[in-house]
């Protein structure tokens, strides 16, 4: 089946048609990062209005570029949530009059469960599909909004097992970047910082919590602005590149090896990773060294918010039959078990 899938949770408005849940034949995303550097973070009210703007021309070419029109496709995959109310309510909307229009039935698709569902995609440049994940996977799922683990025994479920008691990761590296005077996404920042620093510089503190599966990123975030506050008086000489890298460390050290015990303590058969974290080559490099098992890692080009990983979760949703009323609502809160 081939999906037409739609997203706009947050500040990418993306579509995209994808083959049997991870064929993709084509991937449009129109991204406002840009537009909200100069905030900081992502505006609301001005990420809504754009997505106005550009959803039906990225709907357009997705299905231009993939040779489609409506008729060609089985289903309209679209993000519920979670995410920003008004920048779901445009994706909901247009997805709406083109299943109304066009007949077509609508899946109402989690966010996060695309993201998990983004590592069933083929990679751009690889010819043949990849094996696929196999279950029980001890899933991995950090981004901007969400550090939790996950055991999944089997499509569409999920047994959560614990998550961030204050910051998401994503939102420690935008913090942390922030803290350096490194732009915004502070992610990608972070990384390419580190790349010069020494990790071994600061020692951090790596919050670890036994005896339970969740984490906390807010004292490590302290720790950084303790670090920095201690050359107010010599900013110059901030050490930008050790703080990056040593930050960085300290998160993926925590995140590897509280997911290799999970993994273990449940008897995973593999390891799933997602999330636009998941980007971070140090956290891809430290979990292809350190785990014992089969590590499934989305491409790089998946793993920040995408339609390619909606039209995957929308076509494991749509052959299991779950299939959304034309008046659902957008889900801003939405968890993913
Ligand atoms: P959620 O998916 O929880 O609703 P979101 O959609 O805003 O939140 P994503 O788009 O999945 O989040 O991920 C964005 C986050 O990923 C940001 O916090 C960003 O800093 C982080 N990120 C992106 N690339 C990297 C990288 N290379 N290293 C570390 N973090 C990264
Ligand atoms: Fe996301
Ligand atoms: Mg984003």
């Amino acid at each position: 089946a081939r999906i037409l899938g739609i997203e706009s949770s947050c500040d990418e408005t993306s579509a995209a048609v994808i083959a049997n849940g991870r064929e993709p034949l084509s991937i449009v995303t129109a991204t406002q990062i840009e537009m909200h550097a100069q905030f900081g973070g992502v505006f609301p009210e001005v990420a809504s209005r754009q997505h106005i703007k550009t959803v039906y021309g990225v709907i357009e070419q997705a299905l231009q570029q993939a040779h489609m029109s409506l008729s060609d496709v089985d289903a309209i995959a679209v993000t519920l949530g979670p995410g920003l109310a008004g920048s779901l309510v445009v994706g909901v909307n247009a997805a709406k009059g083109l299943a109304v229009a066009s007949g077509l039935p609508l899946v109402g698709v989690n966010h996060l469960e695309g993201h998990i569902y983004s590592a069933w995609l083929r990679p751009p440049e690889m010819a043949d599909l990849p094996p696929a994940p196999q279950f029980p996977l001890l899933a991995l799922l950090v981004s901007g909004g969400h550090t939790e683990l996950n055991l999944i025994t089997n499509h569409l479920e999920y047994q959560r097992l614990g998550g961030t008691l204050d910051d998401a990761a994503g939102e420690a590296f935008d913090k942390v970047a922030r803290l350096l005077g490194l732009p915004y996404p502070g992610g990608p920042s972070i990384q390419e910082a580190a790349k010069n620093g020494n990790p071994r510089t600061f020692q951090f503190p790596r919050s670890m919590l036994e005896g339970t599966w969740n984490f906390s990123f807010s004292g490590l975030k302290t720790a950084v602005l303790r670090a920095v506050q201690n050359f107010k008086n010599d900013p110059e000489n901030l050490p930008v590149n050790d703080l990056a890298a040593s930050f960085q460390t300290a998160v993926v050290d925590v995140l590897v090896s509280k997911t290799l015990a999970a993994a273990k303590a449940y008897g995973a058969k593999e390891i799933l990773l997602a999330g636009g974290v998941s980007a971070n080559a140090a956290l891809r490099e430290g979990f292809r060294k350190h785990s014992p098992i089969k590590v499934n890692i989305p491409d790089l080009s998946y793993c920040t918010d995408n339609a390619a990983m909606i039209a995957a979760a929308g076509y494991f949703r749509f052959v299991a039959g779950h299939v959304s009323d034309l008046d659902v609502d957008v889900l801003p809160n939405l968890s993913l078990s």
